[in-house]
C-alpha cells in the first residue's frame, strides 16, 4: 500500500475535488480507508461520526453485511446487462419492490445511476410525454427559487443554488422559477402562504404560456439549498390541483427525501399527494452503489404504450445488476425493520436538542424526521444574514469536522436573502451515545461561531 505522504501528495495534486476549493481538499481532506456503522476512519487512525450519513446517502449506515453479500452474490451470477436489448433478474425484481412502496398511481420504473442524472431522465420524460401526446410545444420546466436538482446542466437550468450556478450562467435552458415555500422568511400564515404560492405559481404557467410549460418540479422538503425547509401542509395539493389545471406534469424530486429520510418511505407521504414522475437516487442503495430510479404514472405509461414509442434514453450503467441487487437488500432492510420510524424517533431527540440551543445566531431549526437544518444569521430579530464573506456555516462545520463529527455547513442557495446553513443528517442506525457527541460538538462550535462572527 501507498505510504501516507505519498497519498497526501497525490491528494493535493491530481484529483478533483467535488464542489470543494482546492486548497481544502489538497491539505485537509480526511484521507479514509474503512467505514462501520454511522462512523469511518481515516489513514492517521482518526474516526469520525458521520453525522451527514455520507451526503444524506447512506441511511442504512456503513458495513451492512446483508448489502454486501447480496452484492457479491450478485457479482457470481451476472455482473453486467445492458438494458436496451435484455432485463435483468435484479432490475425486474426491484422494479416489482420499488412500485410497492410507491403511491398508488406508479407504473413503471426507469433505472440510471445518480440523482443528477435522475431528473435529467424525468425533464425528457415530461418533454417526450407532450410530444407523443401532440403538444409538442410543451418543452419547459417550471422550478423553485432555492432549489437543488443536479449538478448535470438540463438539472442545474432547473436549480435556483448560486455558488452551485453563477459560474455556469446563462445556464443551457430557461426555465422559469417561483418561490420557495419557505415559512421562515414569511410573514403570513402558513396556510395563507400555500395558498399565495400556488397563485403565484399559476400566475407564472400563465404569464410563460401553459402551452410551452411540461412539468414542475420541486423537492418535497429543500434539502441542502434550503437546509430542510419543510412547506405549508397545504401547498404540494394546490400545486398538484394547478398542475392538473394546466396539463403540467408534477415531479417531485426525492432524491434526499426518498427512503425513510423524513420519517416516511417518501416525503410526499406526508401530504398524501400523487406526483406524475418521482425522481430518486441517494438512500436507494444507502451508498452501497450507484444507482438512481424514475418512476411515472400509470397516465404516462399510457401514453408510450399506446403509441409504442421508445422512451429515446438509455444509459451505459444504468440499472447495473450489482447496484440493483444492493437497492433490493436495502428495500429489504427499510421495508422489514420498518427503518422510517428510526428517522422519526432519533430525528426528534435531536431536533428538540437542538431547539433548546441558545445561541444568538440560531435563527431557525427546522426539518423532518433526520433530515434536520439550521439556519445562522446576525440578528435574529430581523433575521439578517451575514455578509458574503462571512463563511458562518462552513466555519461551523470544519470546526465540527476538527472534532470528530462531520456535517454539512454553507451558504443557503440566495446568500444575500437567507442565513448561513447548517446539517445534519446522520444514518438512522445512529446510536444514542454518538447522538448526544453530535448535539454536544455542533452546540460548542455553533458557540464558537456566536465568538467569532458576531
Ligand atoms: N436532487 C436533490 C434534491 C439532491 O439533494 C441531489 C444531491 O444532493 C441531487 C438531486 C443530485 O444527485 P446526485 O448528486 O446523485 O447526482
Amino acid at each position: 500500500m501507498n505510504n501516507k505522504s505519498h497519498l497526501k501528495k497525490l491528494r493535493k495534486n491530481i484529483v478533483w475535488p467535488h464542489s470543494a476549493n482546492i486548497s481544502y481538499y489538497g491539505t485537509k481532506a480526511p484521507i479514509l480507508i474503512n467505514c462501520h456503522g454511522s462512523t469511518y476512519t481515516d489513514i492517521n487512525g482518526v474516526q469520525y461520526i458521520d453525522a451527514l450519513a455520507g451526503v444524506a446517502n447512506v441511511n442504512l449506515g456503513y458495513g451492512q453485511d446483508k448489502i454486501i453479500d447480496a452484492m457479491k452474490n450478485q457479482l457470481d451470477q451476472l455482473s453486467y446487462n445492458y438494458s436496451s436489448y435484455s432485463i435483468s433478474v435484479p432490475e425486474l425484481e426491484l422494479a416489482e419492490s420499488l412500485l410497492n412502496i410507491l403511491p398508488e398511481n406508479m407504473g413503471r420504473i426507469f433505472f440510471g445511476t445518480g440523482g443528477s442524472e435522475a431528473n435529467e431522465t424525468a425533464i425528457k420524460l415530461a418533454r417526450q410525454y407532450h410530444y407523443i401526446s401532440d403538444n409538442k410545444k410543451k418543452h419547459r420546466i417550471i422550478s423553485r427559487k432555492i432549489s437543488y436538482h443536479g449538478a448535470t446542466l438540463g438539472a442545474l437550468s432547473a436549480t435556483s443554488f448560486l455558488v452551485r450556478t453563477r459560474a455556469f450562467e446563462p445556464l443551457l435552458l430557461d426555465f422559469p422559477k417561483v418561490n420557495a415555500a419557505y415559512p421562515y422568511r414569511s410573514d403570513d400564515d402558513e396556510l395563507d402562504l400555500g395558498v399565495q404560492l400556488a397563485q403565484e405559481f399559476e400566475q407564472t404557467i400563465k404569464n410563460e404560456d401553459a402551452d410551452t410549460i411540461s412539468a414542475f418540479i420541486a423537492e418535497p422538503v429543500v434539502g441542502m439549498a434550503g437546509g430542510a425547509i419543510v412547506p405549508p401542509s397545504n401547498y404540494m395539493k394546490n400545486i398538484k390541483e394547478i398542475c392538473d389545471k394546466y396539463n403540467v406534469l408534477l415531479i417531485f424530486d426525492e432524491i434526499i427525501t426518498g427512503f425513510g429520510r423524513t420519517g416516511k418511505m417518501f416525503a410526499t407521504e406526508h401530504w398524501n399527494v400523487e406526483p406524475d414522475i418521482m425522481t430518486m437516487g441517494k438512500g436507494l442503495t444507502s451508498g452501497y452503489s450507484p444507482l438512481s430510479a424514475v418512476s411515472t404514472s400509470k397516465k404516462i405509461n399510457e401514453i408510450f404504450e399506446d403509441s409504442d414509442s421508445a422512451f429515446m434514453h438509455g444509459i451505459t450503467y444504468g440499472g447495473h445488476p450489482v447496484s440493483c441487487a444492493a437497492g433490493q437488500a436495502s428495500l429489504d432492510m427499510y421495508v422489514k425493520k420498518n427503518m422510517s420510524n428510526y428517522a422519526v424517533t432519533k430525528g426528534d431527540v435531536l431536533i428538540n436538542a437542538f431547539k433548546e440551543f441558545k445561541h444568538n445566531l440560531i435563527g431557525d431549526v427546522r426539518g423532518l424526521g433526520l433530515l434536520i437544518g439550521i439556519e445562522l444569521v446576525s440578528d435574529q430579530k430581523s433575521k439578517k444574514p451575514f455578509k458574503l464573506n462571512q463563511e458562518v456555516g462552513k466555519f461551523v462545520a470544519s470546526k465540527s469536522l476538527e472534532k470528530g463529527v462531520k456535517i454539512y455547513g454553507g451558504k443557503g442557495a440566495e446568500p444575500e436573502l437567507m442565513g448561513d446553513l447548517v446539517i445534519i443528517s446522520p444514518p438512522f442506525v445512529i446510536e444514542s451515545t454518538q447522538i448526544d457527541k453530535i448535539i454536544e460538538v455542533v452546540d460548542e462550535t455553533i458557540s464558537s461561531a456566536e465568538k467569532e462572527f458576531l
